[in-house]
Order: structure tokens, then C-alpha cells, then sequence
């Protein structure tokens, strides 16, 4: 499976279309980075030939003390500037000599596992600590082998926790890998509030709509993916016209009080390796914030849309509607 299994966007439980967006802001920008690959590995020799301009570069930013896509630091520097924090997704991937035995000389196991880290390295768990003592929200990353497997999933979310220290609610599918609804049905039977699958890495916009989904209208919640870095124009190549797809974006999302969504892999961060990006994230935070955007993590927007009870209660649910009511009690005062 790669991306979205088709049809996805035709689940009926897609219909709803909510936009809590908090008092005083014109919309909602959520912020999320996947941590897929924190050490260039094999990137680096498949650069080397392929780019061979830069042949000399790709090969010494293999060594261990350049670490080009270690960049944790610069992401949390840049959004502490601007007072904002995101989501990042962590992955707990099974080793390649934990996976069947003719899987080995494929290329994909080694897309899929080359570069692969550990939640117990202890730089990770450093940064880890680093993220969650400065408000930052810590996530899921399903494995490649996790959307229709439960029990890995819930192993996977464990493993985050254990290092994390404390619950995780948030997951987004390695390659936005969803099989709808199955993959749904496990992220909430495994206790996550919300998934951030639901997308393409081919094209940027509102294709779900403009607001979250509710597949099972309860308190498990969808945020459509709206722009993933790799699907606008290359910033490298031509800035302006990358931003002024990030600026219709915005303007879009503040005309019809959206709740939007944005990812962009730490690696890209690396101005060497792929510029212009870490400047194109920096400015599309700073014009959201100019016009009126409520900007965080998808974790911190499900605490303050208080998205736990649904708008119409549910079944079950006797409580919802004496919640609405002490909701709207409350914004009278
Ligand atoms: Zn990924």
C-alpha cells in the first residue's frame, strides 16, 4: 500500500465538516513534522550518483558528525521565535533482520529500513525529552506494516510512550498509508483521539474539505492534510511561486474559516540538501500568524476546540448536549 487506498474520500463518515475555530481567530494552521529518516544514510550514495554536481557533498554528509538531516534543533529554534509549537510523529519500524527473509534484497526493504532509528538511541530520547519540556506534542508515526495491524499499533504507540513518558493521541501513517476505515477503527480501539493520514503528497489544497472529520461521530477525530512540502513548487528553484501557493492557501483557508493542516519532514530543513524550504515553513507560519490564524499542533487544537464531544452528542453519549450547553454558558461570562 502507498498513500490513501482509493475511495477513501467516499467513506460516508467523511460528511461532516466542522470548523471549530477558536474565538478571535480567523482560522486554524496545525503543524506537523514525520520523522522519517534523522540520519543521511543511503540518501547519501544515491545522491552522490545521481546529483553529480554536488558528488563531493553527498558523500561527506555521510559521516557521523554532519548529520545535514539532524534537525531538531533548527525546527524547535524557528517556531520558539515565532511562539508556536507543532506535532512530531515518531516511527517504531521493525529491524530488516526481523522481517522474512526474502525481503532482504528487495529494494524496497531498503527504502524501508535503510536509515532506520531506534526510539531507545539515546539522542532520540534526548530530543524526545527536549520536545515534550518545551510543549511541543510527541506522535505516532505508523510503521509501513501497521494500518491494518492492531496489535503492532498499539506496540508501536507504546514504545513512543514508554521514552515519551506519558500518553500519546496523535498519529499520521508512514507514506500517508490508510486503508479507511479499517485503519481508523484500530487508531481508536488503540486509544488515539486523532489521525492526520487522510491526504496526498502529490497535491496541495482542500481535496477533504475544510473542516475535521468525524468518521464514527464520536470523539476520534481526521484532520485533513493540506499541504505536504514535497507537493508545491520547489522553493529551491522559484520562491515566490512557492509562497504564492502557500498564500492561496491561507487566504483560502481564512475566507472559509478552515482548519488546515501542513507537514514538513525535518530533513528538509536542511538548506544544503533541499533549499529554500526551511525559509518557505518560517514565512508561511509568520503570514498565518499575520492574518489571524489560531497556529499549533493538531494535540493542542483537539484540547482547545474542546473536540472530545461532537457537535450533535453522541449515541451514547447522554452528557453531550449538558456539556454543549455549559460550553456556551461559559462563553456568555
Ligand atoms: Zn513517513
Amino acid at each position: 500500500m502507498s498513500g490513501n487506498e482509493s475511495g477513501a474520500a467516499d467513506y460516508p463518515g467523511l460528511q461532516a465538516d466542522e470548523r471549530p475555530i477558536p474565538d478571535g481567530y480567523e482560522f486554524a494552521l496545525l503543524l506537523t513534522h514525520d520523522v522519517d529518516r534523522p540520519y543521511k544514510t543511503y540518501q547519501s550514495l544515491y545522491y552522490a550518483l545521481t546529483d553529480a554536481g554536488n558528488r563531493r557533498y553527498h558523500l561527506s554528509s555521510m559521516l557521523p558528525s554532519t548529520d545535514p538531516y539532524w534537525q531538531f534543533d533548527r525546527v524547535m529554534a524557528i517556531e520558539r521565535d515565532l511562539g508556536v509549537r507543532s506535532a512530531w510523529y515518531f516511527l517504531v519500524e521493525q529491524r530488516l533482520q526481523d522481517r522474512p527473509l526474502r525481503e532482504w534484497l528487495t529494494l524496497d526493504a531498503w527504502r524501508l529500513y535503510a536509515g532506520r532509528y531506534s526510539m531507545d538511541n539515546p539522542r532520540i530520547r534526548a530530543v524526545v525529552d527536549d520536545l515534550a519540556d518545551g510543549d511541543w506534542e510527541v506522535g505516532l508515526h505508523g510503521s509501513y506494516h501497521s494500518p491494518r495491524d492492531r496489535d503492532r499499533l498499539r506496540a508501536e504507540k507504546r514504545a513512543v510512550e514508554d521514552v515519551l513518558g506519558d500518553r500519546v493521541t496523535g498519529v499520521r501513517q508512514h507514506y500517508l498509508n490508510l486503508a479507511v476505515p479499517e485503519t481508523w477503527h484500530h487508531h481508536r480501539a488503540v486509544g488515539l483521539q486523532y489521525d492526520a493520514s487522510l491526504g496526498s503528497s502529490d497535491d496541495y489544497g482542500f481535496q477533504h474539505g475544510y473542516g475535521v472529520k468525524r468518521p464514527f461521530d464520536d470523539d476520534f477525530v481526521v484532520f485533513p492534510l493540506t499541504i505536504m512540502e514535497q507537493s508545491l513548487p520547489d522553493p529551491g528553484a522559484d520562491f515566490d511561486t512557492a509562497l504564492a501557493a502557500c498564500e492561496s492557501v491561507l487566504q483560502e483557508a481564512r475566507e472559509n474559516d478552515a482548519v488546515a493542516s501542513v507537514l514538513w519532514h525535518p530533513r528538509h530543513f536542511s538548506e544544503r540538501d533541499f533549499p529554500g524550504y526551511g525559509r518557505l515553513y518560517r514565512t508561511l507560519v509568520e503570514r498565518a500568524l499575520d492574518l489571524g490564524a489560531w497556529v499549533g499542533s493538531p494535540g493542542a487544537f483537539y484540547e482547545v476546540a474542546d473536540l472530545s464531544s461532537p457537535p450533535g452528542g453522541t449515541e451514547n453519549d447522554a452528557g453531550g448536549s449538558a456539556l454543549r450547553t455549559h460550553r456556551l454558558e461559559d462563553s456568555t461570562t
